[in-house]
């Protein structure tokens, strides 16, 4: 039960959202599929005076725009799994959204825009957003901006959005998040949270790989990323790729489940699982 009491408004229009966000007295908080946010609300966690929905803004589009993949920020996994623009121009969001647990009330629900938000470490999204190099468009009465993903996570549950402004796309360059993909997450549990993921995209050219890019979520506070250069025959370049990650690899994050010692200790294996199977795709 949601013990404290909220206003509750659907708006029709970017403006009348970025409107009901700035003119809020307290927090106020967008509701995307609302599969975290509900249980913070019901375990009397977070109190928002105001709930908007933002159902009514037609954000649930998965489009190619020039150069550019867009995803809407309510996009949600079971969309990402069957969307042929996904499998052409991203293939590593089907990959991720497969793996995601808590059945069909999660991946019919829950989004791809509220899990960048709610910027849990311990979560498959972020690491993704950030192999893909993607921008996250965030809307409020000053306009928009575009954040680079790897400018967006500060740290556990935070991000560079602001309260006023919601988060409306997802942009990626077709040309980059192109090609081979790889995914992989640690998990103790088939229904349990990541201890830590990986996400490597591998961008393609005649005669073998351009470059590779590697993710890790969950190993730190935000997740980190490092580009590599790799041809299909050559598997040392992996473990340089590894290693630079390593390198790139800030104090572990502890939750419940792992310590940051542990998150960081098997990172590395996480990465070149990740990383390998991407290599594995690109040559077959
Ligand atoms: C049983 C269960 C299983 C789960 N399994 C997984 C899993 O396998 N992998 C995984 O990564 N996560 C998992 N989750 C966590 C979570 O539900 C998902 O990550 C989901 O994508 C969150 O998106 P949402 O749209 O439901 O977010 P919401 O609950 O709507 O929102 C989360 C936060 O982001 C804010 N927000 C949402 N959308 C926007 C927006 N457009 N602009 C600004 N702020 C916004 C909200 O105000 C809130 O603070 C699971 C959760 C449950 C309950």
């Amino acid at each position: 039960m949601i013990a404290a009491p909220f206003a509750y408004a659907r708006p029709s229009t970017h403006e009348e959202a970025a409107r009901l966000l700035a003119g809020a007295s307290g927090l106020a908080s967008a509701i995307g599929g609302g599969t975290a946010l509900f249980p913070l609300l019901s375990r009397d966690e977070q109190q928002p005076s105001l709930l908007v929905d933002l159902r009514g803004l037609g954000l649930e589009d998965i489009r190619v725009d020039g150069e550019e993949l867009v995803l809407g920020a309510r996009v949600t996994y079971d969309a990402l799994v069957g969307s042929e623009i996904i499998s052409r121009h991203a293939p590593l969001l089907a990959l991720m959204a497969k793996g995601v647990t808590g059945g069909r009330s999660i991946t019919g629900q829950g989004t791809i825009g509220g899990s960048a938000c709610y910027a849990n470490p311990a979560s498959d999204v972020p690491a993704c957003l950030l192999a893909l190099r993607a921008r996250l468009r965030l809307v409020s009465l000053r306009g928009t901006r575009d954040i680079p993903a790897s400018q967006f996570f500060t740290g556990p549950y935070q991000t560079l959005r602001r309260p006023d402004e919601f988060l409306a796309e997802i942009r990626a360059d077709i040309s980059r998040s192109v090609g081979a993909a790889g995914y992989h997450k640690l998990k103790f549990a088939g229904s349990s949270s990541p201890i830590v993921t990986a996400a490597s995209t591998l961008q393609m050219e005649q005669g073998g790989i351009a470059e590779g890019f590697v993710a890790i979520g969950g190993a730190g506070p935000v997740p980190i990323g490092s580009a590599f250069q790799v041809r299909t025959s050559d598997r040392d370049s992996v473990e340089a790729a590894v290693k630079a990650i390593v390198r790139a690899m800030p104090a572990g994050w502890s939750d419940e489940l792992a310590d940051g010692d542990y998150r960081r200790a098997v990172a590395p294996e996480v990465a070149r699982i990740a990383i390998e199977a991407a290599l594995e795709q690109a040559d077959g």
